[in-house]
């Protein structure tokens, strides 16, 4: 398998650090403070496709995701607001509070696009003991030192600061519209834990006085915690690149001597149409919202699948509208499969899970393995086709399986209704001699009785 590693810019063939089929994997999560929007699940998708991409051709994950529940400011550097704290203020509510609802939230969204959940989600909240060990280690070591407001990391003394940007580090200065601060002493110093005032609500007792970790060292503390010194991918969206993930390295290789991931790979944007997706713009939907305005969260995920994760996705509701159609079109091809009749040679059958395997293990090429799915499905109805198709919904996780529950429902008749409702009816009393005979009815009709788990659903047969 190949993948880019935004860390040396290439890409590269994809091995684990011990030699093992054991894949290691940590993704920043988010920080729940409010709903995700289907950008933030862009980057979830991702994630997703690519757990599914090393277990489709053989490898073991354990994934590591965090949970944001305290200390990310309005800004990804030291000034502003924290984003937990604003959000308990206004909903008054506590920040455990909040955390917990927008966690369950998020958690519901990851069920609906079916995107794995990783085998450990841990809370920054239940680590603040592992950031305050890290962040004494670092100030035992040199590598930060202390101001009246909190501890910072002294970039200067970081391996290669901006290795993973490439940015230069007189770039990297602090923004002019916020006031820098005169205590650090580079404007990139990042604060690894922050002395909180007596109004600031969450706060931990530590060797400096009362206060908050930095949003940074959670990742470094956690991934080290549950993953180790050295593992194999780090996963983020592309805005990680220049501070998150650069201070997370610069962090981490102070306290191991070793950067923590090898190949670090990030997600593009995704952006509504053409532009930047914003609160303020009023752009940013919900997985839920896009629900309400009947499109299935299949429907979203089908989309993300048909652009590759390092380009930008533009999100339009003409774009939704166009995956709606070709989603259930996926759907409709798969019923007809499902007991299709004709004969494909297993030679054929094999070329195409050899073109699939090639495709994902290409830096996960989803569309092209979509390409390869959609020829595939041109085939006479063959259920060996079906088959087939199952085995790349491993990846896909489209729920082609349940192709026929993800068809519209069409209107029917007066007529066509009461027959299947009869036929229901009959078949809920195993009365099957009728049932055939109103199927019968029903189908001359032009109509197609399915049963799927919510009762029934009509077709109309062309
Ligand atoms: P946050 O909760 O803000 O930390 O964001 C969670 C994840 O969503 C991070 O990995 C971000 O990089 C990612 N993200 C934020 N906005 C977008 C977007 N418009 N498109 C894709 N990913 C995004
Ligand atoms: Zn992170």
């Amino acid at each position: 398998m190949k993948v880019y590693n935004t860390l040396t810019r290439k890409k590269e063939d994809f091995v684990t650090a011990d030699g093992s089929n054991k894949v290691r994997l940590y993704s920043c999560g988010p920080t729940v403070y409010s709903f995700a929007h289907i950008g933030n699940m862009r980057t979830y998708v991702f994630m997703d496709l690519l757990r599914r991409s090393l277990k489709y051709v053989g490898y073991k994950v354990k994934g590591v995701m965090n949970i944001t529940d305290v200390g990310h400011l309005l800004s990804d550097g030291d000034e502003g607001e924290d984003k937990m704290q604003k959000a308990a203020k206004e909903q008054q509510k506590s920040p455990y509070e909040i955390a917990d609802f927008y966690a369950s939230a998020f958690f519901e969204d990851l069920k609906k696009l079916n995107i794995e959940k990783p085998e450990v989600c841990p809370k920054a909240t239940d680590h603040v003991d592992i950031m305050i060990d890290f962040v004494q280690k670092l100030l035992d070591d040199g590598f930060a030192y202390e101001t009246s407001d909190g501890i910072y990391f002294d970039i200067s003394k970081a391996n290669e600061y901006g290795k993973l940007s490439g940015s230069v580090l007189e770039d990297q200065q602090a923004g002019a519209r916020v006031e820098v601060n005169s205590e650090k002493r580079h404007p990139a110093d990042f604060a690894i834990w922050k002395k909180a005032p007596k109004e600031h609500i969450m706060q931990w007792e530590s060797p400096w006085g009362m206060g908050y970790p930095g949003w940074h060292i959670e990742c470094s503390a956690m991934s080290r915690k549950y993953l180790g010194d050295q593992f194999d991918i780090h996963t983020g969206g592309v805005d990680a690149i220049p501070i998150h993930h650069e201070n997370e390295i610069a962090q981490s290789e102070a306290r191991t001597g070793k950067i923590p991931a090898n190949y670090w790979m990030h997600g593009e944007f995704m952006q509504v149409n053409g532009g930047k997706m914003s609160k303020s713009l009023g752009n940013t939907y919900t997985i839920d919202q896009l629900q309400n305005m009947g499109y299935s969260p299949m429907v979203f995920r089908y989309m993300c699948l048909n652009a590759h994760y390092r380009k930008k996705l533009n999100f339009t509701f003409e774009g939704m509208d166009g995956a709606k159609t070709a989603y259930e079109r996926l759907c409709k091809s798969m019923v007809s499969h499902k007991n299709g009749s004709a004969i494909t040679p297993d030679e054929v059958i094999e070329d195409y899970k050899k073109q699939f395997t090639e495709a994902i293990s290409d830096d996960l090429n989803v569309p092209q393995a979509l390409g390869i799915l959609w020829t595939m499905l041109k085939n006479p109805p063959c259920s060996k086709i079906y088959q087939t198709a199952i085995e790349f919904d491993k990846v896909f996780a489209l729920s082609l399986d349940k192709a026929e529950d993800n068809l519209p429902k069409v209107s029917a008749p007066e007529e066509v209704i009461a027959l299947a409702e009869k036929m229901q009816q009959a078949r809920l009393v195993k009365d099957y001699q009728t049932a055939d005979a109103l199927r019968a009815e029903i189908d001359k009709l032009g109509f197609t009785v399915l049963n799927t788990r919510e009762g029934y659903q009509l077709k109309n047969k062309n």
